[in-house]
């Protein structure tokens, strides 16, 4: 057996996938300047003028495609494209400049591009500013064209392909659930934590990333192997390798489904104490799936997922209301949480707020973006007091990014006003819906003892908590080795807060991805969490490791872990602890 070629990331997702690589690029590529001769002018103006036909035709294209598969609005969109591509006033503009400035045509259009955008940068209608989208879309895939790099779509991937990227959008992840899924993904950038992997890990997809060269790479390959354990990618393996390859992806698969097997157990310790485990949901097609694996109700609806799904439009109150009315009908029984849009920071902070911002993800993001929007959030709270009017069940509202009291109240507020308002509209509303603060930015953590006078339950994400208090970008593969939840820093804070919800009996849920991390279970039942919200893919594994354990040894375990000075130390006790778990258990997480 010979060796393939292997590119070594971070493994995010766990499984083994064989595929044939689906290569997507969507870094703006660098554009260089290249003088040009009087007498090459004209060639240039011909190939400027090809491209953009074949663009505008491979975009008329996908139009038809996306008209069939996911609707009109999106198609109307992409045939605006198209049009925009053979519009005059963009490619005589591009050809002026370079006969004017005698430059190539990428450098030409970057030209145009930039005049452009400042252009519409100048207009004083929102909607108009805010199709600047439109003209970055045009004129990365011009650029595209014309450098030879046409960007692929997911329709042409299948089961048997395995998506590797540049880098890649939310957006385009959700996709990768919708019709013909792709078996893995790979990627350039990304993190333990960054959105694209949560939705990896919730399809259940293997994903690897934080791949130095790979789309370079996997441009020239014909088959590839994503193996979301070890972190590898395997490039054009041989057959005998491929052969030990699809046996233990055999494997995972069979584990996966004896785990399943589990999922009507309550998630119990040996000696009585209970937890309740509870789904992260990114879209509705997920509750199924949710609830196969034992779900007991919906920790966190990311619900900005629904705008990601219909970007550059806003669902309306009434599509709105019918997601959240589906999700709250799904577990008439337990407790359902929405989260309030997060939108912003890397998460369609272009399209929401027209201009780029320089640091986002310190910027206008989550519970702040919404209360600059006003009307965008009014839609939003008046659609969830519509659904839980509609199916009569009780709803949690979450709010995320909190970091000052004020904003939470100001949610409050909002509610208090759109409940009176859609009273009088004649509109059956929720009774007084439960209101709870994400903690998930340290000054949020510090505060809890005041906030607890003022939500009536917190879940601590830590996912944004790790990437503030550590101040490492939690999707940048250049720090991915500093991301660390298990960092004394980050423990604390979350000791603080479940301690501080037991103190003020307010429920204190945890839906970041330190849920589902078998490490942490031990950890978070001995500080007394009661609720634990991850992906679904997820669930079997934590409440097997539930029952196994007794409460007495979680709360030495935890005591233990805070006594550390480093993050190092705590997850070395944690992998001991743990394994003499597994070695009792027999249950063996890796092939
Ligand atoms: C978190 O930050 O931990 C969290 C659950 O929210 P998200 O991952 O969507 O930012
Ligand atoms: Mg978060």
């Amino acid at each position: 057996m010979s060796e393939a070629r292997t590119l070594v990331g971070l493994g995010v997702s766990p499984g083994i996938a064989i595929g044939r690589p689906l290569v997507v690029e969507n870094r703006p590529l660098p554009v260089t300047k290249v003088p040009l001769a009087p007498g090459q002018l004209d060639a240039e103006v011909a190939r400027l003028r090809q491209a953009a036909s074949a663009a505008a035709r491979h975009v008329a294209g996908l139009a038809n495609e996306a008209r069939k598969k996911v609707g009109s609005d999106y198609a109307a969109i992409l045939e605006a494209h198209s049009f925009m591509l053979e519009d005059p006033a963009l490619l005589d503009g591009v050809e002026r400049v370079i006969r004017e400035q005698g430059v190539n045509a990428e450098w030409a259009l970057e030209h145009v591009t930039q005049r452009l955008l400042a252009q519409f940068e100048q207009l004083a209608d929102i909607y108009l500013r805010e199709r600047k989208t439109d003209v970055l879309d045009v004129a990365g895939e011009l650029q595209r064209f014309l450098q030879g790099h046409a960007k692929p779509t997911f329709d042409h991937g299948d089961e048997q392909s395995i998506l590797v990227a540049d880098d890649i959008t939310p957006s385009q992840a959700i996709q990768l659930g919708s019709g013909r899924m792709v078996s893995g993904f790979a990627s350039e950038t990304g993190g333990l934590t960054s959105h694209t992997t949560i939705i990896a890990k919730s399809l259940g997809i293997p994903a690897v990333v934080g791949v130095a060269d790979l789309v370079r790479v996997a441009e020239q390959a014909r088959l590839i192997i994503v193996d979301g354990f070890e972190g590898h990618v395997l490039v054009d393996p041989d057959p005998a390798l491929i052969h030990v390859y699809s046996i233990r992806a055999e494997e995972h698969r069979r584990r996966q489904q004896e785990l399943l097997g589990l999922a009507h157990l309550p998630a119990e310790t040996v000696d009585g104490h209970r937890v309740h485990l509870q789904a992260n949901i990114d879209l509705p097609r997920e509750l199924e799936g949710a609830k196969a694996a034992g779900a007991e109700g919906v920790g966190l609806f990311r619900s900005e997922f629904l705008f990601l799904q219909a970007s550059p439009d806003l669902p309306d109150e009434a599509e709105q209301a019918n997601a959240y009315a589906e999700i709250l009908a799904a577990f008439p029984a337990g407790t359902v949480t929405v989260r309030t849009f997060d939108l912003g920071g890397k998460k369609l902070a272009r399209e929401v707020l027209g201009n780029p911002e320089a640091n986002p993800v310190l910027g206008l993001r989550g519970v702040r973006l919404c209360l600059q929007k006003p009307e965008f959030f009014r839609t939003q709270l008046r659609a969830l007091l519509r659904a839980a009017g509609k199916v009569r069940l009780p709803l949690r509202v979450m709010v995320p990014m909190i970091g000052h009291i004020e904003e939470i109240k100001t949610v409050r507020v909002l509610l208090a006003r759109y409940t009176e308002e859609l009273r009088k509209e004649g509109v059956k509303v929720s009774e007084r819906p439960k209101v709870g603060a994400m903690i998930e930015v340290p000054s949020a953590a510090m505060i809890a003892e005041h906030l607890a006078a003022e939500v009536d339950f917190f879940a601590i994400g830590t996912n944004d908590l790790t990437q503030y208090t550590l101040a490492v970008d939690r999707g940048n593969e250049h720090v991915a080795n500093l991301f660390r939840p298990f960092h004394p820093a980050v423990l604390q804070l979350v000791e603080r807060v479940i301690s501080v919800g037991q103190r003020y009996e307010i429920p204190v849920s945890l839906c970041g991805e330190m849920a589902a991390d078998p490490l942490a279970v031990p950890v978070l039942v001995g500080l007394g969490l009661r609720e634990f919200s991850m992906h679904a893919a997820a669930l079997p594994v934590v409440r097997g490791l539930v029952r196994a354990i007794s409460y007495r040894d979680a709360r030495r375990i935890a005591q233990k872990a805070l006594s550390f000075a480093t993050a190092k130390e705590v997850e070395e006790y944690l992998l001991e602890q743990l394994s003499a778990l597994l070695a009792h258990l027999k249950l063996r997480i890796r092939p």
